[in-house]
């Protein structure tokens, strides 16, 4: 393509509302336009590289035997009102009505439109297991779009459903879906890690999140230094060390701590470090009070609690719930001598705990000197807290550290949730009436392409991976007006097309200062310029990447080039 007859549109300028990399370098240059807040028009170049993550995407999801299919962005609400997310969606679903006043929903996601698809055309176990997909245009109205293309009001994604007569089946279907997703998130040069993450009321391991290791991430991660271990802060498991002190236990004393109430005021006052006080923290799980128990050094985690109590809702309890159960405040709450009534939980790590502090249920007092199993007794010991970085990886190999994170993809066992309530059966073997189960599995296809430009450019403008790149080669005639290299130019950019790149051609009459700055800017892997030395059949290559530069002879160019090529692969 000649660039004097492309629409790309550059800026000199960072605009104004753009606070993230990707979005300020995709407006500057000329990628994308914003319409308004988080819509967006893929330009010319956007749109060449939003068509190959597409096709990567198409690629790996065909290999791993999905079929592709288009559903209508327009959707009956009457399928929302079936499935009850008219209901609980809330208003980040764009609703409307057409000219007979019916309701209708802008596609936010796709379940309940092919579960009725589903639903109405597969009778019988012999047609399932069946997986489809598409790549779409979806309406979020999110509360606050930003960052660009990554986090849209309107947004590409690619969504696949997959039904099933058996548990093996989706078991299998949900492997090869995250196969296929690790498959795309390589090729289009992403470091990234399948993340374990909260399922909810639904439960199971059955959720993974495939996250972006980016600065810029919304979602904290826990991942092993050392294996593909990864998953959501609330949901990684701590491994417990057995380490236990091999100091005498000595006897309990109550000492007076007057206003000392944290842990950290408690730990100063006493001169022990942190590990040492028992953090005792009095919740209410479903109406019933428990005493939750942790190191002073640890967090609890909610999340751990309320399932390992299976409960409905966890909360803090208020100060008057303390004095109610405990007869005491917050700050001096603890275990020893505390009420029969009040359940305590404590972490797995609290029984090894040596001649340890804790609350005394009396304003201003302590115990210190306390030993868990003698001094109080624990109705059940878990894994309750957050994990920290520096703990073990729960595979055993490696150790946790943290890392921010920009969900791409989402593979999810829904099970039942849609077929049950939308009456998706089938027959089987038997002829007996079941419900289909179901997986869904998403990849933000406008999110990726913007996370890899987040994380591919440095302070001269993008560098495209060679699978993304919107053309190869950067051909620049460097003084167009110049015959001899408009010529040569010209050649070669025959030359590239023979050899089968797809070269963008800078055959503007610009100065050359301007077709550089344009160049890095957008950032194609391989820039060959044309310039004084053409009348000696001499050229410059760049490697975008790098910044390595060449001089290398007409002659050799083509396999030189090919070679560079080679080597940006790998
Ligand atoms: P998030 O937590 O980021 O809001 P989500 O849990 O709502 O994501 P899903 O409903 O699982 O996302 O959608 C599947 C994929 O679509 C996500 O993994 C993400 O890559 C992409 N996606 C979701 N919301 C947006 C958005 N507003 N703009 C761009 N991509 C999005
Ligand atoms: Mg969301």
């Amino acid at each position: 393509m000649r660039q004097s007859q492309l629409f790309m549109p550059t800026l000199r300028e960072v605009p104004a509302d753009a606070d993230v990399k990707s979005h300020q370098l995709l407006l500057r240059a000329g990628f994308i336009r914003q319409n308004a807040a988080g819509i967006y028009s893929f330009l010319p170049l956007g749109k060449k590289v939003l068509h190959k993550v597409e096709n990567i995407v198409r690629e790996e999801m065909n290999r791993a035997g999905s079929q592709e299919m288009m559903m209508p962005a327009l959707q009956l609400a009457e399928l929302w009102q079936e499935s009850g997310r008219w209901y609980s969606y809330g208003p980040e679903l764009m609703r409307l009505k057409d000219r007979h006043e019916r309701d209708f929903a802008l596609g936010a996601t796709h379940e309940e439109v092919i579960t009725s698809i589903v639903r109405d055309e597969v009778k019988s176990y012999k047609k399932l297991p069946l997986n489809l997909y598409q790549i779409q245009t979806k309406f979020r109205d999110e509360k606050r779009p930003r960052f660009g293309l990554l986090r849209g009001r309107e947004f590409i994604m690619k969504d696949a459903y997959s039904f099933h007569d058996k548990q093996e089946s989706l078991d299998e279907t949900y492997e090869a879906m995250k196969d296929a997703y690790s498959a795309i998130f390589s090729r289009c040069g992403l470091n990234f890690r399948a993340v374990l993450a909260d399922s909810g009321a639904i439960g199971g391991k059955d959720n993974h999140e495939f996250m972006v290791l980016s600065e810029i991430g919304e979602d904290l991660i826990a991942y092993s230094t050392d294996s593909d271990f990864a998953a959501n802060i609330e949901m990684a498991p701590v491994v417990l060390r057995e380490d236990r002190s091999s100091e005498n236990l000595m006897e309990l004393k109550k000492v007076e701590t007057k206003h000392a109430k944290t842990i950290e005021e408690v730990s100063d006052l006493l001169q022990v470090s942190p590990s040492k006080v028992i953090k005792s923290l009095l919740y209410i799980a479903d109406e019933q009070p428990v005493l939750v128990l942790v190191r002073g050094d640890h967090e609890v985690n909610e999340i751990k609690l309320k399932n390992i109590l299976s409960a409905k809702e966890v909360e803090l309890a208020t100060a008057e719930e303390t004095k109610e159960w405990l007869n005491a405040e917050h700050g001096s709450i603890g275990p020893v001598h505390s009420s029969k009534e009040v359940k305590v939980i404590a972490d797995q790590a609290v029984p090894y705990m040596v001649n340890a502090v804790c609350g005394a249920n009396e304003t201003g007092y302590h115990y210190t000197n306390v030993n868990p199993n003698r001094d109080f007794e624990c109705n059940e010991t878990a894994d309750l807290r957050f994990v920290v970085e520096g703990d073990l990886s729960p595979d055993g190999k490696g150790t946790i550290v943290f890392a921010k994170g920009i969900e791409v993809g989402h593979v999810f066992k829904l099970g039942k949730v849609y077929s049950e309530p939308m009456k998706a059966s089938y027959l089987d073997e038997n002829g007996k009436n079941q419900i289909m189960s179901m997986g869904c599995y998403g990849i933000g296809v406008s999110r990726t392409l913007a996370a890899v430009a987040e994380e591919n450019n440095d302070e001269k403008g993008l560098i495209w991976p060679l699978s993304l790149t919107p053309f190869d080669v950067h051909l620049i005639a460097v003084n167009s007006k110049n015959a001899e290299q408009a010529a040569l130019s010209d050649e070669l950019y025959t030359q590239f097309k023979n050899d089968g790149f797809d070269c963008l051609y800078d055959d503007r009459p610009e100065r050359a200062g301007v077709k550089f700055t344009d160049s890095d800017l957008i950032g194609l892997p391989i820039r060959v310029m044309v310039g004084k030395r053409a009348s000696e059949g001499i050229v410059e290559v760049k490697i975008r990447k790098s910044g390595e530069s060449f001089e290398v002879p007409v002659s050799e160019l083509s396999s030189f080039i090919k070679n560079e090529w080679d080597k940006l692969k790998n």
